[in-house]
């Protein structure tokens, strides 16, 4: 099927603009006609390689607001994109139509007895973390308050509570979801489970998630979290640990203790370090993290420390290891099986500093990160349950190249896919070495972290198995494509 093409909206008349003004409460935002002061903070992205300069954004404070503006997109063949935190790595929240951007719908309903919060589809994710908190519960989120419940959610989101309480989208009971043809409809596990089953790793695929309605944990305690950062002689005794910190460790700790590893550019200089989380007392927490600490940090102890859940993710922290200047970002991952093999990850690392070195000063705040997690309860849930396909326990290898300048857009983005090629090609040449087949229930589950990508992977490498399933349920919810920003998939009629 052809997609039709969409109008990016330029061509509409004041009194076409007029009529979605009336009838919408929220902000109607016009390229050219609000003043500049307004308009650019509202196409401003956490990655400025996506920046776009959109013809009309909306910012709908209701249901009725969103069903509206879809139905003026509908009736116009408007190009349209969805957006709520803004800090997708690939872009797909951009776009020069009509952009309904969600950020002034982020009222959070904490149900204390039933331990579910309600989240309007504008949230970040520390608004609905806060709300929980604040009675003893807590919500699985990301890393980093910052996001957006919008592309955590639907892409399936792993948290340091993963461990524990699987995907952030397995944590969804319900959602109410804004279609095509402006409907607002509930999906769960009883009610359009089909949609259900979409929305939860399919993406923006199926439509407009104007709310959310999460499982919350009881929390009666603080967790255990900070970093440490090592001198670069380190490096190897730091790949060499990844495979026993895992099952020694993590392994161990009953899906609590999680380590990201990461190898950040500090000027030009690559150092290595390690990311701590567990949810629990800090002497437990210090038995998992001894291996780290044997190697003797160049960080003080301070570093690491007991506070709320939310202290951990409170994204100002990590904020100003990024001055504002490096906002060029391109994102790719991968995963490898453990144990790991540590002549690839070496390999990766040295071709990662090589890319690097071109540019030090340029680069200069870029990271290669290694998550160590347990990912036994994402890989409880069967493959096909949710669109989420990748419920595989292995080593997730994601690359950050971070730079300034935009003359080099163009370099960094072709070497850092080039990065990847090669690390991939490693990773594949290793395992049949190893004899891991492609074939089998578990290798069927995707090696990507489709959420760290730079937009452009294979639909097969994003949605495995559940691909066909996608199409289908894309034929019956979206058949003319409208939502097709974040790996649209093309429907498929199953008559
Ligand atoms: C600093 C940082 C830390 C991160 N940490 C983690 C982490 O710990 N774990 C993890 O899993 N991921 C992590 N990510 C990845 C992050 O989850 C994704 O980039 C996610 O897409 C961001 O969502 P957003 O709403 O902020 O983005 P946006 O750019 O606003 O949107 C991303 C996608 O979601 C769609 N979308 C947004 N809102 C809705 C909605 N209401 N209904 C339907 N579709 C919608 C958009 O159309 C777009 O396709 C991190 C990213 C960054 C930049």
């Amino acid at each position: 099927m052809t997609r039709t093409a969409r109008s990016d909206g330029s061509n509409l008349s004041t009194q076409q603009l007029d009529a979605l003004r009336t009838k919408v409460n929220g902000k109607v935002v016009v390229k050219g006609e609000t003043p500049n002061e307004e308009y650019r903070p509202l196409i401003e992205r956490w990655n400025r390689l996506h920046v776009k300069e959109s013809n009309i954004i909306v910012l709908p404070e209701s249901e009725d607001d969103i069903s509206t503006t879809i139905k003026f997109v509908a009736e116009h063949n408007l190009d349209v994109t969805i957006s709520c935190g803004r800090h997708t790595y690939s872009g797909p929240s951009s776009g020069f139509g009509l952009v309904i951007d969600m950020r002034n719908m982020r009222k959070v309903t904490v149900d204390a007895e039933k331990k579910t919060a309600k989240a309007q589809g504008g949230c970040i994710a520390g608004d609905v973390e806060k709300a929980a908190e604040s009675v003893g519960l807590r919500a699985v989120m990301g890393a980093v308050n910052a996001t957006g419940v919008g592309g955590i959610t639907t892409g399936g989101g792993v948290s340091n509570l993963s461990g524990q309480y699987g995907l952030v989208a397995d944590n969804v009971v319900e959602a109410r979801v804004a279609l095509a043809d402006g409907r607002i409809v509930v999906a769960s596990e009883t009610e359009n489970p089909d949609l259900f089953w979409g929305i939860r790793g399919g993406g923006s695929n199926f439509g407009l998630v104007t709310e959310f309605t999460y499982k919350l944990h009881e929390c009666d305690h603080e967790v255990y979290g900070g970093f440490l950062m090592f001198s670069p002689d380190k490096t190897a005794k730091v790949i060499s640990m990844l495979s026993t910190l895992h099952s020694d460790s993590i392994m161990k700790s009953n899906g609590k203790f999680a380590a990201t590893a990461f190898f950040g550019s500090m000027g030009g200089v690559l150092m290595p370090g390690f990311m701590v989380y567990y949810d629990g007392p800090e002497d437990e927490a210090k038995k998992w993290a001894k291996p780290l600490f044997d190697l003797e940090p160049l960080t003080p102890p301070s570093h690491c420390g007991m506070s709320p859940h939310t202290a951990t993710t409170d994204w100002a922290q990590f904020e100003k290891l990024f001055p504002p200047q490096f906002n060029r970002i391109l994102g790719t991952s991968t995963q490898m099986d453990y144990p790991i093999d540590e002549a690839v990850m070496t390999k990766a690392v040295n071709l990662y500093n090589e890319v690097i070195s071109r540019h030090p000063e340029n680069l200069a705040v870029s990271k290669l990160i290694i998550d160590l997690r347990d990912y036994s309860k994402i890989a409880s849930v069967p493959l096909d349950a949710t669109a989420y396909a990748n419920r595989r326990e292995g080593m997730l290898i994601a690359a950050d190249f971070i730079w300034d300048d935009p003359a080099l857009d163009e370099e960094v983005t072709a070497a850092a896919k080039d990065w990847m090629g090669k690390v991939r090609a490693m990773i594949k040449e290793s395992n049949s070495q190893k004899g891991i087949a492609d074939v089998g229930a578990h290798v069927a589950a995707t090696t990507l972290y489709a959420l760290i990508t730079d937009g452009e992977e294979k639909l097969q490498a994003v949605f495995g198995p559940n691909l066909l399933k996608m199409k289908q349920v894309k034929a019956k919810y979206d058949p003319n494509m409208m939502w097709n920003k974040w790996y649209p998939v093309e429907p498929e009629s199953t008559s």
